[in-house]
Protein backbone atom coordinates (compact mmCIF):
# COMPACT_ATOMS: atom_id res chain seq x y z
CA UNK A 1 0.00 0.00 0.00
CA UNK A 2 1.35 3.32 -1.26
CA UNK A 3 0.39 6.64 0.85
CA UNK A 4 1.87 10.42 1.65
CA UNK A 5 4.68 9.96 4.90
CA UNK A 6 3.16 12.55 6.10
CA UNK A 7 0.28 14.98 5.57
CA UNK A 8 2.26 18.61 6.00
CA UNK A 9 5.07 17.43 3.83
CA UNK A 10 7.09 20.25 2.57
CA UNK A 11 8.88 18.22 -0.24
CA UNK A 12 12.66 18.64 1.24
CA UNK A 13 13.04 14.89 0.54
CA UNK A 14 15.55 14.12 3.25
CA UNK A 15 13.25 10.98 4.36
CA UNK A 16 14.36 9.31 0.66
CA UNK A 17 17.90 9.87 1.44
CA UNK A 18 17.53 8.38 4.95
CA UNK A 19 15.38 5.08 4.79
CA UNK A 20 17.77 1.95 4.58
CA UNK A 21 14.72 -0.03 2.64
CA UNK A 22 14.46 2.33 0.27
CA UNK A 23 10.70 2.09 0.57
CA UNK A 24 9.97 6.27 -0.01
CA UNK A 25 9.76 8.08 -2.93
CA UNK A 26 9.04 11.52 -4.39
CA UNK A 27 5.65 12.33 -6.01
CA UNK A 28 4.49 15.39 -7.70
CA UNK A 29 1.07 16.64 -6.68
CA UNK A 30 -0.84 18.66 -8.91
CA UNK A 31 0.62 21.83 -8.95
CA UNK A 32 4.10 20.22 -9.21
CA UNK A 33 5.47 20.48 -5.74
CA UNK A 34 7.26 17.39 -4.11
CA UNK A 35 5.91 15.33 -1.42
CA UNK A 36 6.93 11.69 0.13
CA UNK A 37 5.10 8.71 -0.26
CA UNK A 38 5.95 5.58 1.25
CA UNK A 39 5.38 1.69 0.31
CA UNK A 40 3.82 0.70 3.42
CA UNK A 41 4.37 -3.15 2.50
CA UNK A 42 8.46 -2.33 2.43
CA UNK A 43 8.51 -0.34 5.53
CA UNK A 44 10.62 -1.74 8.68
CA UNK A 45 8.92 0.65 10.80
CA UNK A 46 12.19 1.55 12.09
CA UNK A 47 11.12 5.69 12.26
CA UNK A 48 14.29 6.89 10.78
CA UNK A 49 12.32 8.90 8.51
CA UNK A 50 10.40 10.43 10.95
CA UNK A 51 13.46 11.58 13.08
CA UNK A 52 15.68 13.02 9.93
CA UNK A 53 12.19 15.02 8.87
CA UNK A 54 12.44 18.77 9.53
CA UNK A 55 8.75 19.18 10.32
CA UNK A 56 9.84 17.71 13.85
CA UNK A 57 13.03 19.67 14.83
CA UNK A 58 11.36 23.24 13.55
CA UNK A 59 13.15 25.06 16.28
CA UNK A 60 16.23 24.14 15.97
CA UNK A 61 19.35 25.36 14.74
CA UNK A 62 18.48 28.56 14.84
CA UNK A 63 21.11 31.47 15.16
CA UNK A 64 20.66 35.22 16.35
CA UNK A 65 22.55 37.45 13.82
CA UNK A 66 25.86 38.50 15.19
CA UNK A 67 27.14 41.22 12.28
CA UNK A 68 25.68 42.59 8.98
CA UNK A 69 27.78 43.55 6.19
CA UNK A 70 27.77 45.18 2.84
CA UNK A 71 29.79 42.74 0.59
CA UNK A 72 30.83 42.92 -3.49
CA UNK A 73 33.56 40.97 -5.17
CA UNK A 74 36.54 43.73 -6.20
CA UNK A 75 36.71 41.45 -9.73
CA UNK A 76 34.18 43.28 -11.40
CA UNK A 77 33.22 40.15 -14.05
CA UNK A 78 32.51 38.45 -11.37
CA UNK A 79 30.12 40.77 -9.64
CA UNK A 80 28.53 41.19 -13.51
CA UNK A 81 28.13 37.69 -13.86
CA UNK A 82 26.38 37.05 -10.46
CA UNK A 83 22.90 38.02 -8.96
CA UNK A 84 24.34 40.44 -6.95
CA UNK A 85 27.70 41.37 -5.74
CA UNK A 86 29.56 38.02 -6.40
CA UNK A 87 30.65 37.34 -2.68
CA UNK A 88 29.18 33.53 -3.45
CA UNK A 89 31.29 32.82 -6.20
CA UNK A 90 34.46 34.70 -4.22
CA UNK A 91 33.42 32.31 -1.01
CA UNK A 92 32.85 29.21 -3.08
CA UNK A 93 36.09 29.71 -4.84
CA UNK A 94 37.93 29.80 -2.02
CA UNK A 95 36.75 26.26 -0.78
CA UNK A 96 37.95 25.13 -3.80
CA UNK A 97 41.39 26.41 -3.86
CA UNK A 98 41.91 24.87 -0.49
CA UNK A 99 40.71 21.44 -1.42
CA UNK A 100 37.08 21.87 -0.22
CA UNK A 101 33.55 21.04 -1.82
CA UNK A 102 30.89 23.32 -2.51
CA UNK A 103 27.28 22.19 -3.27
CA UNK A 104 25.03 24.67 -5.42
CA UNK A 105 22.20 24.45 -7.81
CA UNK A 106 23.07 24.33 -11.52
CA UNK A 107 21.24 24.04 -14.70
CA UNK A 108 21.50 20.20 -15.63
CA UNK A 109 21.22 19.72 -19.33
CA UNK A 110 17.13 19.72 -19.74
CA UNK A 111 17.55 22.68 -17.65
CA UNK A 112 16.41 21.95 -14.58
CA UNK A 113 17.81 23.17 -11.69
CA UNK A 114 19.83 20.55 -9.40
CA UNK A 115 22.10 20.29 -5.88
CA UNK A 116 25.41 19.39 -7.11
CA UNK A 117 28.74 18.87 -5.17
CA UNK A 118 31.55 19.84 -6.52
CA UNK A 119 35.66 20.69 -6.51
CA UNK A 120 35.76 22.24 -10.25
CA UNK A 121 35.63 26.17 -11.12
CA UNK A 122 33.43 25.66 -14.19
CA UNK A 123 30.42 24.72 -11.94
CA UNK A 124 30.84 27.44 -9.54
CA UNK A 125 30.92 29.49 -12.81
CA UNK A 126 27.18 27.29 -13.25
CA UNK A 127 26.22 28.05 -9.79
CA UNK A 128 26.18 31.91 -10.12
CA UNK A 129 23.05 33.75 -11.26
CA UNK A 130 20.27 33.06 -8.83
CA UNK A 131 17.66 30.45 -10.25
CA UNK A 132 14.05 31.63 -9.46
CA UNK A 133 12.55 27.97 -9.25
CA UNK A 134 12.65 24.84 -6.85
CA UNK A 135 16.02 22.88 -7.45
CA UNK A 136 16.40 19.15 -7.41
CA UNK A 137 17.59 17.63 -4.07
CA UNK A 138 18.69 14.25 -5.15
CA UNK A 139 20.90 12.57 -2.97
CA UNK A 140 22.58 15.99 -1.96
CA UNK A 141 22.29 15.38 2.03
CA UNK A 142 23.87 11.79 1.73
CA UNK A 143 26.68 13.04 -0.04
CA UNK A 144 27.19 16.03 2.25
CA UNK A 145 27.47 13.33 4.71
CA UNK A 146 29.84 11.18 3.40
CA UNK A 147 32.45 14.23 2.66
CA UNK A 148 32.07 14.83 6.00
CA UNK A 149 32.87 11.71 6.98
CA UNK A 150 35.97 12.18 5.00
CA UNK A 151 36.59 15.01 6.97
CA UNK A 152 36.65 17.33 3.93
CA UNK A 153 35.38 20.65 4.19
CA UNK A 154 31.85 21.61 2.97
CA UNK A 155 30.39 24.56 1.94
CA UNK A 156 26.66 24.06 1.46
CA UNK A 157 24.61 27.16 -0.49
CA UNK A 158 21.25 27.09 -0.07
CA UNK A 159 17.45 27.89 0.42
CA UNK A 160 16.88 28.01 4.19
CA UNK A 161 14.19 25.12 4.53
CA UNK A 162 17.07 22.86 2.26
CA UNK A 163 20.20 23.91 4.99
CA UNK A 164 17.29 23.26 7.78
CA UNK A 165 16.49 19.72 6.02
CA UNK A 166 20.52 19.14 5.63
CA UNK A 167 21.05 20.08 9.47
CA UNK A 168 18.35 17.73 10.78
CA UNK A 169 19.47 14.98 8.45
CA UNK A 170 22.80 15.52 9.71
CA UNK A 171 21.78 15.59 13.11
CA UNK A 172 24.50 18.26 14.89
CA UNK A 173 26.50 20.79 14.04
CA UNK A 174 30.22 19.78 11.98
CA UNK A 175 33.29 21.98 11.64
CA UNK A 176 33.82 20.63 8.50
CA UNK A 177 30.33 22.28 7.19
CA UNK A 178 29.80 26.09 6.45
CA UNK A 179 26.00 26.54 5.66
CA UNK A 180 25.40 29.75 3.69
CA UNK A 181 21.24 29.88 3.67
CA UNK A 182 20.05 32.57 1.22
CA UNK A 183 17.85 35.23 1.74
CA UNK A 184 14.48 33.66 -0.08
CA UNK A 185 11.22 35.23 -1.19
CA UNK A 186 9.98 31.56 -2.27
CA UNK A 187 10.76 29.23 -5.05
CA UNK A 188 7.58 28.22 -7.98
CA UNK A 189 7.87 24.26 -8.54
CA UNK A 190 10.16 23.71 -11.54
CA UNK A 191 6.59 22.63 -13.72
CA UNK A 192 5.84 26.56 -14.35
CA UNK A 193 9.10 26.99 -15.73
CA UNK A 194 9.54 23.96 -18.57
CA UNK A 195 6.01 24.85 -19.70
CA UNK A 196 6.97 27.93 -19.93
CA UNK A 197 10.46 28.30 -21.62
CA UNK A 198 8.49 25.65 -24.34
CA UNK A 199 5.65 27.90 -25.06
CA UNK A 200 8.67 30.71 -25.58
CA UNK A 201 10.68 28.64 -27.84
CA UNK A 202 7.84 27.81 -29.98
CA UNK A 203 6.50 31.49 -30.04
CA UNK A 204 9.18 33.02 -30.93
CA UNK A 205 10.81 29.84 -32.96
CA UNK A 206 13.90 28.99 -31.26
CA UNK A 207 15.58 25.83 -31.69
CA UNK A 208 18.54 26.19 -29.04
CA UNK A 209 19.40 27.77 -26.31
CA UNK A 210 22.50 27.15 -23.81
CA UNK A 211 21.17 29.29 -20.77
CA UNK A 212 18.79 30.96 -18.70
CA UNK A 213 18.98 34.04 -16.67
CA UNK A 214 17.22 36.13 -14.67
CA UNK A 215 18.16 39.06 -13.32
CA UNK A 216 19.76 41.52 -16.37
CA UNK A 217 22.01 43.42 -14.54
CA UNK A 218 20.83 46.50 -16.67
CA UNK A 219 17.61 45.95 -17.00
CA UNK A 220 16.16 43.09 -14.73
CA UNK A 221 15.38 41.10 -17.49
CA UNK A 222 14.55 37.71 -17.93
CA UNK A 223 16.63 36.01 -20.76
CA UNK A 224 17.32 32.87 -22.99
CA UNK A 225 20.90 32.89 -24.48
CA UNK A 226 22.76 31.23 -26.83
CA UNK A 227 26.52 31.59 -27.01
CA UNK A 228 26.50 34.54 -24.58
CA UNK A 229 23.95 36.31 -27.17
CA UNK A 230 19.95 36.93 -25.81
CA UNK A 231 18.07 35.53 -28.06
CA UNK A 232 14.90 36.15 -26.15
CA UNK A 233 15.08 39.17 -23.17
CA UNK A 234 12.03 40.74 -21.94
CA UNK A 235 12.13 43.04 -18.30
CA UNK A 236 10.22 42.12 -14.98
CA UNK A 237 7.05 44.53 -16.71
CA UNK A 238 6.66 42.23 -20.08
CA UNK A 239 7.66 38.49 -19.17
CA UNK A 240 4.89 36.65 -17.80
CA UNK A 241 7.23 34.28 -15.75
CA UNK A 242 9.46 36.55 -14.28
CA UNK A 243 6.49 38.82 -13.49
CA UNK A 244 4.60 36.02 -11.78
CA UNK A 245 7.39 35.04 -9.37
CA UNK A 246 7.70 38.42 -8.87
CA UNK A 247 4.19 39.67 -7.67
CA UNK A 248 4.11 35.75 -5.86
CA UNK A 249 1.46 34.14 -7.75
CA UNK A 250 2.84 30.51 -8.23
CA UNK A 251 5.23 29.72 -5.38
CA UNK A 252 4.90 25.91 -3.46
CA UNK A 253 2.58 26.29 -0.81
CA UNK A 254 5.11 26.09 2.31
CA UNK A 255 6.48 29.41 0.79
CA UNK A 256 2.85 31.70 1.47
CA UNK A 257 3.88 30.97 5.34
CA UNK A 258 7.77 30.49 5.05
CA UNK A 259 8.56 30.19 8.90
CA UNK A 260 12.27 31.31 7.80
CA UNK A 261 11.30 35.24 7.37
CA UNK A 262 12.50 36.18 10.29
CA UNK A 263 15.79 37.51 12.01
CA UNK A 264 16.66 34.13 13.40
CA UNK A 265 18.56 32.32 11.05
CA UNK A 266 19.22 29.09 10.16
CA UNK A 267 23.07 29.00 8.35
CA UNK A 268 26.12 30.15 9.73
CA UNK A 269 25.99 32.87 6.79
CA UNK A 270 22.93 34.46 5.43
CA UNK A 271 23.18 36.05 1.80
CA UNK A 272 20.95 38.45 -0.27
CA UNK A 273 20.62 41.72 -1.62
CA UNK A 274 21.51 44.69 -0.14
CA UNK A 275 18.07 46.47 -0.85
CA UNK A 276 17.89 48.55 2.11
CA UNK A 277 21.70 49.91 1.83
CA UNK A 278 22.03 53.79 2.44
CA UNK A 279 25.35 55.77 0.91
CA UNK A 280 28.93 53.81 1.30
CA UNK A 281 32.34 54.65 1.70
CA UNK A 282 33.20 53.21 -1.76
CA UNK A 283 30.84 53.41 -4.95
CA UNK A 284 29.79 49.70 -6.42
CA UNK A 285 28.45 49.05 -9.87
CA UNK A 286 26.80 45.65 -10.66
CA UNK A 287 25.35 44.86 -7.36
CA UNK A 288 26.07 44.33 -3.52
CA UNK A 289 25.49 41.51 -1.14
CA UNK A 290 24.15 41.91 2.36
CA UNK A 291 26.40 39.23 4.34
CA UNK A 292 24.50 38.18 7.79
CA UNK A 293 27.00 36.82 10.37
CA UNK A 294 25.17 34.13 12.61
CA UNK A 295 28.00 31.78 13.87
CA UNK A 296 31.89 32.15 14.72
CA UNK A 297 32.36 29.92 11.97
CA UNK A 298 30.90 32.11 9.22
CA UNK A 299 32.93 35.28 10.72
CA UNK A 300 35.79 33.04 10.63
CA UNK A 301 35.00 32.57 6.50
CA UNK A 302 34.30 36.24 5.61
CA UNK A 303 37.68 37.08 6.95
CA UNK A 304 39.44 34.35 5.23
CA UNK A 305 37.98 35.39 1.64
CA UNK A 306 38.75 39.25 2.55
CA UNK A 307 41.44 39.72 0.02
CA UNK A 308 39.23 38.98 -2.80
CA UNK A 309 36.16 41.16 -1.66
CA UNK A 310 34.98 44.89 -0.82
CA UNK A 311 33.58 44.61 2.80
CA UNK A 312 31.69 47.53 4.80
CA UNK A 313 29.49 46.60 8.33
CA UNK A 314 26.38 48.28 7.99
CA UNK A 315 23.93 48.30 11.05
CA UNK A 316 21.15 45.21 11.21
CA UNK A 317 18.47 48.21 11.13
CA UNK A 318 19.38 49.20 7.47
CA UNK A 319 19.52 45.44 6.47
CA UNK A 320 15.76 44.68 7.90
CA UNK A 321 14.25 47.72 6.65
CA UNK A 322 15.36 46.93 2.88
CA UNK A 323 14.58 42.82 3.33
CA UNK A 324 11.09 41.36 3.15
CA UNK A 325 12.71 37.91 3.54
CA UNK A 326 13.69 39.46 7.32
CA UNK A 327 10.37 40.62 8.21
CA UNK A 328 7.42 38.54 9.71
CA UNK A 329 4.42 38.45 7.24
CA UNK A 330 1.44 36.66 6.14
CA UNK A 331 0.40 37.97 2.37
CA UNK A 332 -1.21 35.35 0.56
CA UNK A 333 -1.84 37.64 -2.58
CA UNK A 334 -5.62 36.79 -3.83
CA UNK A 335 -4.10 36.28 -7.18
CA UNK A 336 -2.17 33.39 -6.20
CA UNK A 337 -5.73 31.87 -4.42
CA UNK A 338 -7.34 31.93 -7.86
CA UNK A 339 -4.24 30.61 -9.66
CA UNK A 340 -4.04 27.71 -7.21
CA UNK A 341 -7.89 27.20 -7.75
CA UNK A 342 -7.80 27.57 -11.52
CA UNK A 343 -4.77 26.06 -12.32
CA UNK A 344 -4.31 22.48 -14.71
CA UNK A 345 -1.17 20.85 -16.18
CA UNK A 346 -0.39 22.38 -19.76
CA UNK A 347 -2.50 25.22 -19.33
CA UNK A 348 -0.15 27.63 -17.37
CA UNK A 349 -0.32 30.33 -20.15
CA UNK A 350 -3.70 31.12 -20.50
CA UNK A 351 -4.43 31.15 -16.94
CA UNK A 352 -1.40 33.68 -15.88
CA UNK A 353 -2.50 35.89 -19.24
CA UNK A 354 -5.79 36.29 -17.37
CA UNK A 355 -4.01 36.73 -13.84
CA UNK A 356 -1.75 39.22 -14.57
CA UNK A 357 -3.94 41.61 -16.80
CA UNK A 358 -3.71 44.45 -17.64
CA UNK A 359 0.04 43.45 -18.68
C1 LIG B 1 14.88 31.34 -5.21
C2 LIG B 1 15.67 32.50 -4.67
C3 LIG B 1 14.98 33.60 -4.12
C4 LIG B 1 15.72 34.68 -3.63
N1 LIG B 1 15.03 35.74 -3.07
C5 LIG B 1 15.74 36.78 -2.55
C6 LIG B 1 15.06 37.89 -1.95
O1 LIG B 1 13.83 37.95 -1.95
N2 LIG B 1 15.80 38.88 -1.40
C7 LIG B 1 17.17 38.84 -1.39
O2 LIG B 1 17.80 39.76 -0.85
N3 LIG B 1 17.86 37.83 -1.98
C8 LIG B 1 17.17 36.80 -2.54
N4 LIG B 1 17.83 35.73 -3.12
C9 LIG B 1 19.31 35.74 -3.09
C10 LIG B 1 19.91 36.53 -4.26
O3 LIG B 1 19.18 36.32 -5.45
C11 LIG B 1 21.37 36.11 -4.51
O4 LIG B 1 21.43 34.73 -4.79
C12 LIG B 1 22.27 36.34 -3.33
O5 LIG B 1 22.26 37.70 -3.02
C13 LIG B 1 23.70 35.89 -3.65
O6 LIG B 1 24.20 36.68 -4.64
P1 LIG B 1 25.66 36.43 -5.28
O7 LIG B 1 25.87 37.55 -6.25
O8 LIG B 1 26.66 36.25 -4.21
O9 LIG B 1 25.56 35.01 -5.96
P2 LIG B 1 24.66 34.51 -7.19
O10 LIG B 1 25.24 34.83 -8.50
O11 LIG B 1 23.27 34.92 -6.95
O12 LIG B 1 24.86 32.95 -6.97
C14 LIG B 1 23.79 32.17 -6.74
C15 LIG B 1 24.12 31.19 -5.66
O13 LIG B 1 22.87 30.70 -5.24
C16 LIG B 1 22.73 29.34 -5.57
N5 LIG B 1 21.43 29.16 -6.20
C17 LIG B 1 20.99 29.63 -7.40
N6 LIG B 1 19.73 29.28 -7.60
C18 LIG B 1 19.34 28.55 -6.54
C19 LIG B 1 18.15 27.89 -6.16
N7 LIG B 1 17.06 27.90 -6.92
N8 LIG B 1 18.12 27.21 -5.00
C20 LIG B 1 19.22 27.17 -4.19
N9 LIG B 1 20.38 27.80 -4.47
C21 LIG B 1 20.43 28.48 -5.63
C22 LIG B 1 23.87 28.98 -6.50
O14 LIG B 1 24.33 27.67 -6.20
C23 LIG B 1 24.93 30.02 -6.18
O15 LIG B 1 25.80 29.56 -5.18
C24 LIG B 1 17.13 34.66 -3.66
C25 LIG B 1 17.80 33.57 -4.24
C26 LIG B 1 17.08 32.49 -4.74
C27 LIG B 1 17.83 31.33 -5.36
S1 LIG C 1 11.63 14.71 5.49
FE1 LIG C 1 10.92 16.28 4.05
S2 LIG C 1 10.03 15.11 2.35
FE2 LIG C 1 10.19 13.69 4.10
S3 LIG C 1 8.22 13.86 5.14
FE3 LIG C 1 9.55 15.34 6.12
S4 LIG C 1 9.15 17.26 4.97
FE4 LIG C 1 8.35 15.57 3.73
S1 LIG D 1 10.06 3.80 9.00
FE1 LIG D 1 12.13 3.17 8.31
S2 LIG D 1 11.75 1.73 6.63
FE2 LIG D 1 9.82 2.79 7.01
S3 LIG D 1 9.83 4.46 5.55
FE3 LIG D 1 10.69 5.25 7.45
S4 LIG D 1 12.91 4.99 7.25
FE4 LIG D 1 11.94 3.72 5.68
S1 LIG E 1 10.25 30.92 0.79
FE1 LIG E 1 10.78 29.70 2.59
S2 LIG E 1 9.78 27.75 2.27
FE2 LIG E 1 9.82 28.77 0.28
S3 LIG E 1 11.68 27.97 -0.72
FE3 LIG E 1 12.21 29.89 0.34
S4 LIG E 1 12.94 29.23 2.36
FE4 LIG E 1 11.85 27.50 1.48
Amino acid sequence: MKSLLRKDCEGCLACINACPHHCIYPVENKYGEWQAFVDKDKCSGCGICMQKCYLNNVHVFFNDIKRCYAVWSRNEGVARNSSSGGFLYELSRFFLQNGGRVCGVRWNESFRPVYKMTNEINDIVAFSGSKYVAPMINNIYRKVEQELANNNDILFIGLPCIVHALKTFLGKDNKHLLAVDLLCSGTPPFRYLKEYVDWLKRDNGINVFDDIRFRGKRDFSFSLLYKDIAIYCQDMKHDLYWKSFQNRTFLQEKCYHCRYHTVARIGDMTVGDFWGLGKTKKDYHFGVNLVLINTDKGLNYLNKTREALYIEERSLEEAVRGSYCLQKHSDRPVRSRIFHLLYRKNALLPLLKIINWPK
